[in-house]
């Protein structure tokens, strides 16, 4: 497999805050990669670095082979690569469908994602999506009435929408009712099998990231503490000890 994504030796201060601190993983084409590590660790600021959002103090970043690393938000989006957020924020007053369109404006300040909403076909793709991740019969609700989850699922339907070679999901199953987290599991692992996309997942729940990911990168204190398969990340002692210290 070839490497979809390299991040290498990425630093990132916030004033005196080193919140990345020469981090270096690489995901490769078709796998599903995890991210994982105590709350503060720097998880989410990585995600920031990778998509443009944050400029980097330090180091590259490599998307398909090309440096990304001094690109804004937008081309990275249009380049194939999407992220969702720890907390999903819709407002009130839309329904799903129109929904899609302002928050993919939102999240990645790109017309392209607008312009697809007004490609031909695109209302079928739409709602497929929104059968695919359990939303369809309230495809004419207001997005803002959903449940806290099912914004979550929308959000997840909105990135795919785009069709994206390397999703960046940021704690997916945060604040999701426990029994609806096995089917949302299934969904991600679906994404990547039958849509193809490549998913990097942030995850805090290590039950699940064991059981959805193939190769797992673990950070402490902006650095990278270790990497592996889940078995040899889940008995590394050093991930058990950031973990205990961390509770
Ligand atoms: P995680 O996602 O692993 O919980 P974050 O990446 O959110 O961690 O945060 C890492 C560190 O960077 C924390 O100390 C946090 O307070 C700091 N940080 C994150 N974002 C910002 C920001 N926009 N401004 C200042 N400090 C930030
Ligand atoms: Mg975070």
């Amino acid at each position: 497999m070839s490497m979809l994504l390299e991040v290498r030796n990425v630093t990132k201060r916030f004033g005196g805050v080193v919140a990345n601190d020469s981090i270096s993983f690489q995901v490769k084409a078709g796998e599903i990669a995890g991210l994982i590590g105590p709350n503060g660790s720097g998880k989410t600021t990585v995600f920031g670095c990778i998509t443009g959002a944050h400029p980097i103090d330090g180091g590259e970043i490599y998307f398909e082979g090309a440096p990304i690393s001094r690109l804004r938000v937008g081309p990275i989006a249009r380049a194939g690569l999407m992220r969702t957020y720890q907390q999903t924020r819709i407002y009130g007053e839309m329904t799903c469908m129109e929904n899609m369109q302002i928050s993919s404006r939102d999240a990645h300040g790109s017309v392209f994602a607008l312009l697809r909403m007004r490609a031909r076909g695109v209302e079928t793709r739409a709602n497929e999506l929104l059968a695919f991740v359990g939303l369809h019969e309230k495809r004419l609700h207001k997005a803002g009435r959903l449940s806290f989850g099912q914004q979550k699922l929308l959000e997840f339907a909105m990135a795919l929408m785009s069709e994206p070679k390397l999703l960046l999901l940021d704690e997916p199953t945060a604040g999701i009712n426990p029994t609806l987290i096995n089917g949302l599991i299934d969904r991600l692992k679906r994404a990547n099998e039958e849509l193809g996309v490549t998913l990097l997942v942030i995850e805090h729940n290590m039950r699940v990231i064991m059981n959805l990911a193939q190769h797992i990168t673990c950070l402490a204190h902006g650095k990278v503490l270790a990497s592996g398969t889940p078995d040899e990340v889940r008995n590394d002692p050093r991930v058990l000890d950031a973990y205990l210290g961390a509770q």
